[in-house]
């Protein structure tokens, strides 16, 4: 039997207006973008979060503090990198990853194609072990009046 762990991971980030949207590596295009000191991509947060709790490795914020100036506007893909690199080098590879974005606007449907195609490689697995979805939360509380977009991931890990 295949030695297996499982990870879960959340963030969430304010919106402002005139900021680039990162979300999943792929910029879309959009009035408002996340309040951060990286690039702010919650999507990709919460799956190195979900990574890092597969292995009971801390989290992001302990790996890659929000105080230290290398991390100031960085590609979040670099960060992923970096956690993919942790696992790999613990002795355990992705099996797969399933991510949920809650976001009122924009439509994310169109760009999950290219969130997958962008995060399949950075994991080491195919495009079918990467789900991304997305909802609204029907006009419903912060992320419904567009203050924020938030993130959920669920990742399993083998060995
Ligand atoms: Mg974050």
């Amino acid at each position: 039997m295949t030695d297996l762990r499982i990870g879960n991971g959340y963030d969430i980030h304010a919106l402002a207006e005139g900021l680039p949207l990162v979300l999943g590596g792929v910029k879309i295009p959009h009035t408002k973008g996340c309040v951060a000191h990286s690039d702010g991509d919650v999507l990709l947060h919460a799956l190195c979060d979900a990574l890092l709790g597969a292995l009971a490795l801390g989290d992001i914020g302990q790996h890659f503090p929000d105080t230290s100036e290398a991390y100031r506007g960085i590609d979040s893909r670099r960060l992923l990198e970096q956690v993919v690199a942790m696992v790999h080098e613990a002795g355990w590879y992705v099996v797969n990853a399933d991510m949920t974005l809650l976001a009122q606007k924009p439509k994310i449907a169109p760009y999950v194609v290219q969130m997958r195609e962008t995060i399949a490689p950075l994991l080491g697995v195919g495009i079918d072990c990467v789900s991304v979805k997305a909802t609204t939360t029907e006009k419903l509380g912060p992320i419904g009046r567009e203050e924020g977009i938030s993130a959920y991931a669920v990742v399993l890990l083998g060995r």
